[in-house]
């Protein structure tokens, strides 16, 4: 189809269709997604449920080409782990989302936590310390308001370098966080091993919780224990007051969600931010 005389539209179709094809293009079109500018960060409120109080936001990444439908992460993320763009992706990531918050925070709003997703393969294979480093530097944000989001899948591969970056990001001051919660093949013995600072509870036990007392049983046990180790709690997709009623009864300390907002762009969040809580 493609050949059939430079209608650039075409190969979106047929031959689109087989999968392969379309992940080789996403991946040959990733190349040049930074220097076209082609993503945007959305930013998702957190919530501090005791106060009701905005406390940071979740950087969520958003590629706009339209030739390819937009392309969610939960499509594109993992064809840039395999085929490793994903560090200079996350390095661009990190560094836009601290300069974002730095920007708030200088025309006067007040501080909030940045979290940004990091892949394992930035961890294993990327220099994420400098990549930290050189994002703080830049920007000027204080390492404690930025917060790392790592899945368990990192912690499968127990490796000393990986633990030495951990300790080395604890140093800086930067808050880590484990994301995701219970929905891979995680021990609970890391929440022991590694120093994290916060859990995310996974939407999936959310969702159920307002309907099944067997998410509510476990979701308390998820708090009880994290707390136990001293780690503060988020719940994730958070959609009805039902659901917060519930979360707020068993201490859960933040939580974000549609409830709240979805993940929005810099100038539609800060919107939000301005009238939350008037
Ligand atoms: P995640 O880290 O678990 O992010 C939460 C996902 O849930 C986001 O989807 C968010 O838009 C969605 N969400 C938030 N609130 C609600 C809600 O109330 N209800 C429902 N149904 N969904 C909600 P999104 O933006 O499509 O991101 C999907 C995944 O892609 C993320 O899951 C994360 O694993 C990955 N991702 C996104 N941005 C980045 C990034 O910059 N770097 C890396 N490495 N991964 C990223
Ligand atoms: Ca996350
Ligand atoms: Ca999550
Ligand atoms: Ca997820």
């Amino acid at each position: 189809a493609k050949s059939q005389g430079g209608d650039r539209f075409c190969f979106y179709n047929e031959s689109m269709s087989d999968q392969a094809d379309r992940r080789l293009e996403l991946e040959n079109q990733l190349r040049h997604a930074i220097t076209r500018n082609e993503f945007v960060l959305n930013y998702q409120p957190v919530i501090n449920l005791r106060n009701n109080q905005l406390v940071g936001v979740e950087v969520l990444l958003r590629w706009q080409n339209s030739e390819l439908g937009n392309p969610g992460p939960d499509e594109f993320i993992h064809i840039a782990e395999h085929s490793g763009q994903i560090i200079a992706i996350g390095t661009w990531v990190l560094e836009q989302a601290c300069q974002q918050v730095m920007t708030w925070s200088r025309a006067g709003f007040p501080a909030l936590n940045v979290a940004v997703n990091i892949s394992s393969k930035q961890f294993i294979d990327g220099d994420i310390l400098a990549s930290v480093d050189r994002a703080l530097k830049q920007s000027g944000l204080p390492a404690a308001q930025l917060e790392l989001e790592i899945t368990e899948g990192l912690l499968l591969n127990d490796t000393p370098a990986i633990r030495d970056i951990f300790k080395q990001l604890k140093a800086r001051g930067v808050h880590l966080s484990l994301d995701d919660f219970g929905t891979g093949y995680a021990s609970l013995s890391y929440l022991k091993r590694y120093p994290f600072d916060t859990l995310k509870i996974d939407r999936s036990f959310v969702n159920d919780i307002d309907n099944c007392q067997d998410s509510i049983t476990l979701t308390n046990a998820i708090i009880a224990m994290a707390h136990s180790f001293d780690m503060r709690v988020i719940a994730e997709g958070v959609e009805n007051l039902n659901q917060r009623r519930i979360l707020r009864e068993r201490h859960c300390d933040m939580v974000q969600g549609y409830l709240y907002s979805p993940a929005l762009p810099a100038d539609q969040f800060l919107e939000w931010a301005s009238r939350y809580g008037e």
